[in-house]
């Protein structure tokens, strides 16, 4: 057995797909506060979402797992796609507790999802399992809350899912918005190119 590690990041996202903008928010926050890793938690459905253009769970995972190989601080887990159903954080956050027992947990979260914090599930209870760490967003600022959280600045990248969906559809380039094989994952598997996201 291997000793556990003692501080895990936490990012969910519906990563569809996973852009330049998460994996530079994970590298920031693990090196602003010393995190031994960053799990990056796809959701199953997201709440707020109605995603009737969405990518299937499997496709965001497989391109999450796509884009953090070869990054030693970062991994996926499939905690919320295993779970299925709609995705609560109290319940990503309650379930990574039992698989990383003895680790400090560290939820990370952009500008513009921070905002809604209170609207979450359990939105108490959230700060009893992690600590919540906001990142700044271009486009987006930060909100006044009074749920305790951390705050890092990360370099500002003005990347949206939404817009690389949108750029696919109208066959606008994402290279260097999203990592190589998740461009080469879109166009494989012909991802985004015929929904309606307007
Ligand atoms: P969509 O446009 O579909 O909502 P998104 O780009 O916002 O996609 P999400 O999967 O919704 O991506 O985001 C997951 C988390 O990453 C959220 O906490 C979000 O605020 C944060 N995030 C996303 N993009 C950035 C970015 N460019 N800079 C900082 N944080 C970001
Ligand atoms: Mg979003």
């Amino acid at each position: 057995m291997t000793a556990p590690l003692a501080r895990v990041g936490v990012l969910g996202g519906t990563f569809d797909p996973i852009h330049h903008g998460h994996l530079a928010a994970a590298s920031e926050v693990c090196a602003a506060l010393g995190l031994d890793q960053v799990l990056f938690a796809p959701t199953h459905r997201q709440p707020f979402k109605d995603g009737f253009d969405s990518a299937s769970p499997e496709h965001r995972l497989a391109m999450c797992r796509l884009a953090v190989d070869g990054d030693a601080r970062f991994a996926v887990t499939p905690v919320d796609i295993e779970r299925g159903g709609i995705t609560y954080t109290v319940d990503t956050l309650t379930d990574l507790h039992d698989q990383l027992p003895g680790t400090s947990l560290y939820f990370i979260t952009g500008a513009d999802a921070l905002a809604r914090l209170p609207e979450w599930r359990d939105a108490e209870r959230l700060t009893e399992l992690a600590q919540f760490v906001g990142v700044t967003r271009p486009g987006h600022s930060l909100p006044q809350l009074e749920t305790p959280h951390a705050l890092v600045e990360v370099p500002a990248l003005a990347v949206s899912s939404t817009d690389v969906r949108r750029r696919v559809r109208a066959g606008a380039p994402v290279r260097y918005l999203v990592p190589r094989a998740v461009a080469d994952y879109i166009a494989q598997h012909d991802l985004y190119a015929g929904g309606m996201d307007d």
